[in-house]
């Protein structure tokens, strides 16, 4: 009876085997890339595929081989690969020239999207990441407030500098954070008087997609309005669940709120915005003393892209649908898994979602300390195997370009994929 690990290295021979010219594209972006990546997360074992074309919801490799793409670029992809009003939008705008090095008219519309659909913003600024979106919404924190301690929650991802699980430290920015469990309300009565803000998701996305109990939201606030701590919403992912984000679905209003992944359509963008009298500290005319700088946080690709997604693509009523859609897939997947005999569950709120390798219940990242690693990238190869992308760490995240058909093929694909598995056991 081969292991996991077995099966696990029979299948990265498999797709080693089928994939020549991704191998030595790999080998030949690693001797100028270290890893020969520039993007951690997108590292496959035993190299990964190379795109070479994508549409739709489909990618196709430099070998030849085509995957439907459930991945969805970690979320920043929900468009799907070429959404015609973003690309017309963004055609349209380079031919007025870019580069400007001056205001221009897009990133008002941009801007009033933004505000018009998110209930708790009310000022918003533009950033080129996610990442430095949270940057400077602690950093506005931390002035508003006059506080150094920022709090956050163990295993959460908040950008390349804001990591709080496993090998996230050395690259840690430098603040003064303390970390609670996640879901945990009782740990935030350590939120006192010396707290700038907690920097929270309302349902932790690269954490393993566990959604916040409406009870844990409700104390985040309740906290916050009790020390004075400005409650930070990262939305740079869970944001898609209706157009005004996972904040106008529960209900629990953030102070401050960031953004980025798919509203530009899937070009380069991070916005952090909320309450006026907090952004106001950016206004000169109100008193503000800080500046925000960045060459292209008005970048006229990503404000125009923006612009055609938020007005054109990303109707309440296309999210609304892609959100049943997610819904119905994880429970057909969890129907699946319960039925299986391998530790499988699937947690997340509708249209994004992650497979882990444990029985379950899952209410923070905690309880992912005893997934079956080998058991998840065996799944992955073997997902991929039978075409369909997903994270090797088991995340999913549908665009407006997957279908029910889609859904089908990939609950097939997964039944097949666990008989594969437990028949070799
Ligand atoms: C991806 C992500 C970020 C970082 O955004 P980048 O644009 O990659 O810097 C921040 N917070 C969350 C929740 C994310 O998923």
């Amino acid at each position: 009876m081969p292991t996991f690990t077995e099966q696990r290295t029979a299948a990265e021979a498999r797709y080693a085997e089928k994939r020549p010219l991704s191998k030595e594209l790999f080998d030949r972006a690693s001797t100028v890339m270290p890893g020969g990546s520039t993007r951690s997360v997108l590292d496959v074992q035993p190299f990964p595929f190379r795109v070479a074309s994508a549409s739709g919801c489909q990618l196709t490799d430099v070998d030849g081989l085509t995957y439907i793409d459930f991945l969805g670029d970690y979320s920043a992809g929900l468009l799907g690969h070429d959404p015609a009003p973003v690309r017309a939008a963004v055609h349209s705008a380079l031919e007025n020239g870019w580069s400007f090095g001056g205001v221009h008219t897009d990133e008002i519309r941009a801007a009033e999207a933004v505000v018009n659909r998110f209930p708790s913003i009310e000022q918003v600024r533009f950033t080129n990441s996610g990442t430095e979106a949270n940057l400077m919404a602690l950093q506005l924190a931390r002035h508003h407030t006059g506080r150094d301690r920022i709090v956050v929650c163990d295993g959460a991802y908040h950008g390349g500098l804001l990591y709080f699980g496993h090998g996230g430290e050395a690259l840690l920015a430098p603040f003064d954070f303390t970390r609670v469990n996640y879901n945990d309300s009782e740990a935030l009565s350590i939120v006192d008087g010396s707290v700038a803000a907690i920097l929270v998701e309302p349902m932790m996305g690269a954490g393993g997609c566990i959604p916040a109990s409406r009870e844990y939201l409700e104390a985040l606030r309740r906290r916050c309005d009790e020390s004075g701590a400005l409650l930070i919403f990262d939305e740079v992912m869970t944001s898609r669940m209706s157009a005004g984000g996972l904040q106008q679905r529960t209900g629990v209003m953030p102070d401050l709120t960031t953004l980025g992944k798919y509203l530009a359509g899937g070009m380069t963008f991070g916005a952090f915005g909320g309450r006026s009298d907090v952004m106001a500290a950016f206004d000169p005319a109100r008193g503000g003393t800080l500046t925000h700088g960045g060459t292209f946080n008005n970048n006229v690709v990503s404000m125009a892209a923006a612009t055609a997604a938020l007005s054109e693509m990303l109707s309440e009523e296309s999210l609304s649908q892609l959100f049943v859609r997610g819904e119905s897939l994880r429970s057909r997947l969890n129907e699946l898994f319960q039925t299986s005999t391998l530790p499988l569950v699937a947690t997340g709120v509708g249209s994004m979602m992650a497979i882990h390798t444990v029985d379950g219940p899952v209410s923070g990242p905690q309880d992912l300390e005893h997934s079956d690693h080998e058991l998840k990238q065996l799944l992955f190869h073997e997902m991929l195997h039978r075409g369909c992308y997903f994270a090797p760490r088991g995340f999913i995240s549908l665009s407006l370009a997957i279908a029910d058909e889609q859904c089908d093929i990939f609950v097939n694909a997964m039944s097949d994929a666990i008989d594969a598995i437990s028949a070799s056991q």
